[in-house]
């Protein structure tokens, strides 16, 4: 049973108000036939087949009993469970052994499918579910609300290969935990709070006098060992990097990192303790989020601290060069940037043999090639923000109307929203919305100033209230998303396509 107007002419029987079938996610095990669809009622799982074994099966559900017998079931937290159980693939896992992974993150919960469908025409494994405090918070989801409805999109493609869900820019122990309760298969630690960013500014008097301080003598004697008269030796095509450290940059460094790298161990601990097997749970270290560019000295110190500590890790995401503003291209200097990446990749690959992982990672059309080629043992790309972006494209195609509502209330609250991001908008160079036309608005998704100033106000957007305390535009953001959802689809698998082409990865 695979044909479309076979499976409606399969569900026909049964009064149930069947809108649409999701063919792709049909199919039988052990004599009993599962597969998605939409009622009015919005999307539901349905278990069809004799009536006994209907009865006997976990879901919980509505039945309705013909020849045969149809339960309707709602995709429950409880459900989630029985089809993690039942079709295990559903269930997110470490991609620790795959070499080039996405994360895509799918914010608003609907567009998941599209992008499976990108991502199975390369070779490479999709992190599906990928969401930080912060933005559970401005979407009012949560992270087990965020791996159920990957688990479903998983079952409504049938997508067997594998994905993975990460709790991301987690910054405390407790939200490790919460990550891990909601079943993440990754865990992304955000440092930014534990480092010492005055480490590097503050003159060498006060780095002596802070170092007897703040680090032990036991630990002092140990990094001395670790790092002093030695040089640490990379092999590149034509000649070598070398890299050094005296005794005022081991300081710096210790200073810059100790807090941190106490707190990555803790949290490898308890996911080690939690998990039983830490093989389950892929742990990424993000430095990204700091006011200034990791030096690859700095990374090296880092790793190498924390593998003499037995602690193992399989992505790092450092600062680079230039900047990575969200759902723009790359800013700054290319030759410098390929030049830190490659520095940064071949310490990667021979203290731990991890992935680099970028950060804000969607829409750098012109880093892609670099990072393609220079990463391709170990590559994770983070993006999140540019899904969003192609849904307010579906917005301004087919609902011009709320598209011109929610632009414009942007424009109202963007100095507020600038004050969370680092970006460089300019609202003068945005195209005035009264004047254009409805077939020319999906133009602002073209233009970088319009696309950041869309990008950030996501939160504001999804939460704006009307003076009566109802939602200013989220139902019927939701309800165009959802009536036009294969369009929504078709436009991520080709966005998000277009960034695994750029890395050069071959496509099927
Ligand atoms: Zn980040």
């Amino acid at each position: 049973m695979t044909g479309e107007p076979d499976l409606l002419q399969f569900l026909k029987p049964f009064p149930i108000d069947l809108q649409k079938i999701y063919p792709r996610s049909f199919c039988s095990v052990n004599g009993l036939t599962y597969g998605l669809i939409r009622t009015s009622q919005d999307k539901k799982l349905v278990v069809v087949g004799k009536k006994r074994p209907v009865l006997a099966d976990p879901f919980k559900g509505s039945c309705h009993h013909q020849k045969s017998t149809i339960k309707v079931c709602d995709l429950s937290a409880e459900n989630t469970e029985c089809l993690m159980a039942l079709f295990p693939y559903t269930k997110p896992v470490s991609l620790r052994k795959h070499p080039i992974t996405i994360g895509t993150g799918d914010r608003l919960g609907v567009a998941t499918p599209g992008h499976i469908r990108a991502v199975q025409r390369f070779p490479a494994r999709p992190v599906l579910a990928q969401q930080s405090v912060r933005e559970n918070r401005q979407t009012g989801r949560s992270f087990k609300e965020v791996v159920q409805d990957a688990a479903w999109a998983v079952f409504q493609e049938n997508y067997q290969g594998g994905y993975g869900a990460d709790g991301d820019h987690l910054k405390s122990p407790e939200e490790v935990k919460n990550a891990l309760d909601a079943g993440v298969s990754m865990v992304t630690l955000d440092l930014s709070e534990k480092l010492d960013l005055e480490a590097f500014r503050t003159p060498k008097g006060v780095i002596d006098r802070k170092y007897k301080e703040e680090i032990d003598e036991g630990d002092s004697r140990v990094l001395l060992h670790l790092f002093l008269g030695k040089e640490f030796l990379f092999k590149i095509p034509h000649g070598g990097m070398s890299i050094l450290f005296d005794e005022e940059s081991v300081k710096r460094n210790a200073l810059f990192f100790h807090k941190a790298i106490d707190f990555t161990e803790e949290a490898y601990e308890f996911i080690r303790k939690r998990s039983g097997n830490q093989a389950l749970i892929d742990f990424e270290i993000s430095i990204d989020e700091t006011p200034f560019p990791t030096p690859p000295k700095s990374h090296l110190f880092f790793i190498i601290v924390l593998n003499h500590r037995g602690v193992r890790i399989d992505s790092l995401a450092p600062r680079f060069i230039g900047e990575f503003q969200k759902g723009v291209d790359y800013r700054g200097d290319l030759k410098d940037f390929q030049d830190q990446l490659y520095q940064h990749v071949l310490i990667a690959q021979d203290y731990g043999n991890y992935k680099i992982s970028i950060h804000s990672g969607s829409d750098k059309f012109s880093v892609f090639p670099h990072l393609g080629k220079l990463a391709k043992g170990g590559l994770h790309l983070k993006t999140a923000g540019t899904s969003w972006l192609e849904a307010m494209r579906l917005i301004a195609l087919l609902n011009p109307s709320l598209y011109r509502e929610m632009h414009r209330f942007a424009l109202s609250i963007f100095k507020e929203a600038a004050k969370l991001y680092h970006v460089t908008t300019d609202l003068n160079r945005i195209p005035n919305l009264e004047k254009l036309r409805d077939q020319e608005l999906p133009a602002f998704l073209d233009q970088d100033d319009s696309r950041q100033l869309l990008h950030i106000t996501y939160g504001y957007l999804l939460n704006a209230k009307a003076g009566n305390g109802k939602n200013l535009f989220r139902e019927r953001f939701y309800q165009t998303l959802t009536q036009y959802e294969e369009d929504y689809w078709s436009l991520l698998e080709r966005h998000i396509g277009k960034h695994l082409d750029s890395l050069g990865l071959p496509g099927k």
